[in-house]
């Protein structure tokens, strides 16, 4: 982790821990994230993704832009907000919308990077700022699934890859253009068995494309987070379905290329959670013990689902940010009472796989 990731951690940690060890209300500082999932439409069909099935009954949800705007506004100033979805650049009023959070806000973008194209790509480069400390776009995130066909066959829609390609080649030529290091660069991407033997063309892919950092997030499993309905309590006290993935071998190989690669490339290669290589193998062989996990992530991050709902991970409604301000929901009875549950338990069973969840455990083969 470079200089500024380790102060954001531990920034991160103070936030949360104190609270965490020292209020037994379950009460918590003005959180350091919120995620804000936009839309649950998406024009792309990714195998692993949980909100494709539901789609079709999901996509009537989507609020207006005024709503939106509304809730944007309710959002502590200091907070980090993230962009998500579905795909956030299937609303038309998107690039309006990050102009709006940009005003107030350190803004993160996560975007599959397919309905990009060299004028939004401008539009964002406009929103950022000189530092990363300051308001504006900070951080975009796109995913790569895979090289050429792997991308398009995870993706499930053909051609995905050379659109995704072209709009990384077109960003980092603006960029330089523009004579900006910001927005930072993330390529993102799920370990699945389709595209695991990938891992390294993906980080020359990153190399390639001047990224500052390369992402690969553990596949998660949980069908949990739609941020609209409530979840019953077994999706957190019983462990989600197992990972499918038989490519043991090729997960070790690529990880210990990647290990021995680290300093060589001129960014940081992450993985999400942070995790040491055997216990992501132990991960996808499903052999991991979850007593070796924590979490305080509910002290420091919200969620808010595309129909307003502010909520912890578990899709638990804490209120709906149209009716409530953000602290009345933030740190109402539902959300303290997640947070005193967690901090009693340390852990939930479904938490395997979640990729904000904290490894205690010592690694090892
Ligand atoms: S791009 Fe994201 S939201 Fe869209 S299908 Fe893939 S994983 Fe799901
Ligand atoms: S580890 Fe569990 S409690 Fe923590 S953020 Fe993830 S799902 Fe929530």
């Amino acid at each position: 982790m470079g200089y500024l990731g380790r102060l954001y951690h531990a920034v991160d940690l103070a936030t949360a821990l104190v609270p965490y060890h020292f209020v037994k209300s379950g009460r918590a500082f003005t959180p350091l994230r919120v995620a804000l999932m936009v839309t649950h439409r998406c024009n792309l069909r990714c195998a692993m993704c949980m909100i494709v099935e539901r789609e079709a009954e999901l996509r009537e949800k989507d609020l207006t832009t005024s709503e939106l705007k509304l809730i944007i506004h309710k959002i502590p100033s200091r907070t980090l907000v993230t962009f998500t979805g579905g795909e956030p650049f299937v609303r038309r009023d998107i690039l309006e919308l990050l102009r709006f959070a940009a005003r107030d806000h350190r803004v993160n973008l996560i975007t599959n990077g397919a309905l990009l194209n060299g004028e939004k790509i401008s539009q964002l480069l406009a929103l950022a700022p000189k530092r990363v400390f300051q308001k504006g776009l900070i951080l975009v995130g796109v995913s790569v699934q895979g090289i050429g066909e792997t991308h398009d066959a995870v993706v499930r829609v053909k051609g995905t890859f050379d659109r995704v390609r072209a709009n990384l080649e077109t960003f980092r030529e603006e960029r330089k253009k523009w004579g900006k290091s910001l927005p930072l660069l993330d390529i993102k991407s799920v370990i699945t068995e389709e595209n695991v033997a990938q891992m390294n063309d993906i980080v020359d892919l990153a190399v390639e494309m001047e990224a500052d950092f390369c992402t690969f997030q553990i596949v998660n499993t949980q069908d949990s987070s739609y941020g609209i309905e409530d979840v019953p309590e077994e999706a957190y006290m019983t462990p989600p379905v197992p990972v499918r993935f038989e490519k043991i071998d090729t997960l070790r190989e690529q990880l210990e290329k990647i290990e021995a690669r680290r300093k060589e490339v001129p960014f940081e290669i992450r993985f999400n959670p942070i995790l040491p290589p055997a216990e992501i193998v132990r991960r996808y062989r499903n052999a991991i013990n979850i007593a070796d996990y924590g979490c305080y992530v509910p002290w420091s991050t919200a969620h808010i689902g595309p129909t307003g709902n502010l909520f912890p991970c578990y899709s638990i409604n804490c209120g709906n940010l149209l009716e409530k301000t953000f602290d009345e929901a933030w740190n109402g009875e539902a959300f303290r009472a997640f947070r005193r549950k967690l901090r009693e338990a340390k852990i939930f069973p479904g938490c395997e796989g979640c990729c904000f969840i904290s490894y205690r455990g010592r690694g090892g083969k």
